[in-house]
């Protein structure tokens, strides 16, 4: 028996037998000799692939799956991505290798400047570009992608395509697991929305395992057992029943009100990275959007999106959530999240550089477009702005004469705008937790960033590994910094929420409730989980709650 530790993908159990796919990357023919024959095999590749790309995008939208077709369709945008054609040109003429190994080194390089950006939804965007170019490696070299796996298998792959997750699903397997992917990954979205359990980045030693053993994947604990006992066999399968129920029993609370027991509300809504993510917030009862991450809008291109298209992004949004609130956050990128055809400085800190709010002083244009969309947009329905990373009064100033400068341009050209969209702040930084009043001058609300509050509370940087055990967000230090802030804004009559990833673990959303905290926004997938724990306590409950968190357990007077 043997256990491999990995990322949790989706979330349930599996038991079957394991069967591995064959490995596009692995044959790599041998070079040709004439470059221009190449370029015109890579362009062919490129176009049948984003054919297939476009067939299964089609697929899922005759069976009524927008989402799931909108990733594809976005796919075909990275399959035709004249940067690759570029990289791989360069590699060709200066490395001599053949074509296949080309078009795999440049897609890693791609996916490798990718993958160090310290944001989940960027990162993923690494194993979209590696895998397309592993589909380009596919038809380049005649290997069929397609699946043969019995039904019921656990398939084990080293990456999946998004296009082969999707196929799995037809094949009725029991679950799947890679030994690449994220947690954030396009395989890993796919497989929780199409429903089936996965684990991914489990490393290579998952590729060693026979074909044909026996194997349970927990899902949800990232963890993938082969050979198990009897023993195991029977706790699993035990455990899968009652995961099920559990699953079920969260359906049930849909129709309930998100409350305590006692009956104070609280409202969950819900954070996505991209408008295709809107229905997962609807189908589990989201009551807003809290974070909408807009950076995606301006990955994976040579240049920044225009006004129309950021327009058409924020507006789809706005509509689909028929006039429920929806929190659209500025570009939040800069420093360790570099933007290839946006030049920024290298720093010794990125995080402590040129971030957030103050990337877009750098790109005051490229902030104006963004601005000017959004107060089109918000015509639309109910969108507030906010800000990231800010940390001075400054900071708040210069963005309320740029929206100044934006409303004065759209009415003298008659363009139809809101032009009293409410303007919030994230508290990201202690010093918007330190200074919220000094902040508030010209804002309506604020949303706390557990995220990076924790990071720079801990002076522990969030992107690395070895700082994993000094990186919490549920130390007390951040519970006491959310507590001010809670209590800061409230003496300021000040809209406060929160949508670090710390409200989407039930323990820790009843402690913030018990900080005072109303309005908790989420990763859909845990919404239901956070509604579950939130009704099971009274508000007594969750302060008692919450002065553990505070590390104040001693000390009840204080809430
Ligand atoms: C945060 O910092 O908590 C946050 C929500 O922003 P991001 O994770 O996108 O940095
Ligand atoms: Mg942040």
């Amino acid at each position: 028996m043997s256990r491999l530790h990995g990322i949790a993908g989706s979330s349930g159990i599996a038991i079957g037998t394991i069967a591995r796919l064959p490995d596009a990357t692995a044959q790599i023919s041998q070079p040709t000799d004439d470059a221009r024959d190449d370029l015109q095999r890579l362009l062919a590749a490129q176009t049948e692939v984003a054919a297939q790309l476009q067939r299964l995008a089609a697929e899922l939208r005759a069976e009524d799956k927008p989402n799931e077709a909108g990733i594809f369709e976005a796919q075909v945008l990275l399959a035709n991505d004249p940067s690759l054609v570029s990289e791989v040109e360069r590699l060709l003429a200066q490395e001599q290798i053949p074509l296949p190994e080309a078009v795999r080194k440049a897609s890693d390089t791609m996916g490798a400047t990718l993958s160090r950006i310290d944001d989940p939804y960027l990162r993923e965007r690494a194993a979209d570009v590696q895998a397309i170019g592993q589909q380009i490696i596919a038809v380049l070299q005649g290997v069929t992608l397609d699946l043969r796996v019995p039904e019921g298998a656990i398939v084990i792959a080293r990456d999946l395509t998004p296009a082969q997750t999707a196929r799995l699903r037809r094949l009725r397997i029991a679950g799947f697991a890679t030994a690449g992917g994220t947690a954030t990954g396009h395989v890993a979205i796919l497989a929780r929305a199409l429903d089936i359990p996965a684990v991914v980045g489990l490393g290579d030693t998952l590729l060693d395992l026979p074909d044909g053993a026996t194997a349970i994947l927990d899902a949800a604990e990232g963890l993938l057992i082969v050979e198990p006992d009897a023993e195991e066999l029977e706790h699993y399968s035990a455990l899968r029943t009652s995961r099920q129920e559990d699953a079920a029993r969260r359906q049930g609370l849909l129709s309930l009100p998100a409350a305590t027991r006692d009956g104070q509300p609280i409202e969950l809504w819900a954070n996505i990275g991209h408008p295709d993510e809107v229905q997962r917030a609807l189908a589990v009862g989201a009551q807003g959007i809290g974070l909408f991450r807009t950076e995606f809008l301006f990955l994976e291109r040579s240049a920044p999106p225009d006004e129309a298209e950021q327009y058409a992004a924020y507006a789809a949004v706005l509509r689909e959530m028929s006039g429920q609130p929806v929190v659209i956050r500025t570009l939040d990128i800069g420093g360790d999240k570099p933007i290839p055809y946006l030049q920024t400085a290298q720093e010794a800190n990125p995080f402590l550089g040129w971030r957030g709010i103050r990337f877009a002083m750098r790109f005051r244009e490229l902030f104006q477009v963004q601005l000017l969309a959004l107060l089109r947009a918000a015509t639309e329905g109910d969108l507030r702005i906010m800000l990231p990373m800010v940390a001075t009064p400054a900071d708040v100033a210069w963005v309320r004469a740029e929206i100044d400068v934006a409303i004065a341009g759209l009415a003298q050209a008659s363009i139809p705008h809101r032009a009293d969209v409410p303007l919030g702040i994230m508290i990201e930084t202690p010093a918007a937790a330190l200074t919220l009043d000094l902040l508030a001058t010209g804002i309506r609300f604020c949303s706390i960033g557990s995220n990076d509050l924790a990071q720079y509370t801990l002076a522990a940087d969030r992107s690395v590994a070895e700082l994993v055990q000094r990186y919490r967000h549920d130390d007390p230090a951040v519970f006491r910094m959310i507590q001010l802030a809670v209590s800061e804004a409230r003496r300021l009559g000040l809209e406060i929420s929160i949508c670090g990833e710390l409200a989407s673990e039930p323990r820790a959303a009843v402690a913030l409730v018990g900080l005072g905290l109303e309005k908790l926004s989420m990763t859909p997938a845990a919404l239901l989980a956070v509604k579950e724990s939130l009704r099971a306590v009274s508000s007594e409950e969750a302060r008692q709650q919450a002065r553990q968190a505070l590390g104040r357990a001693d000390l009840p007077q204080r809430l």
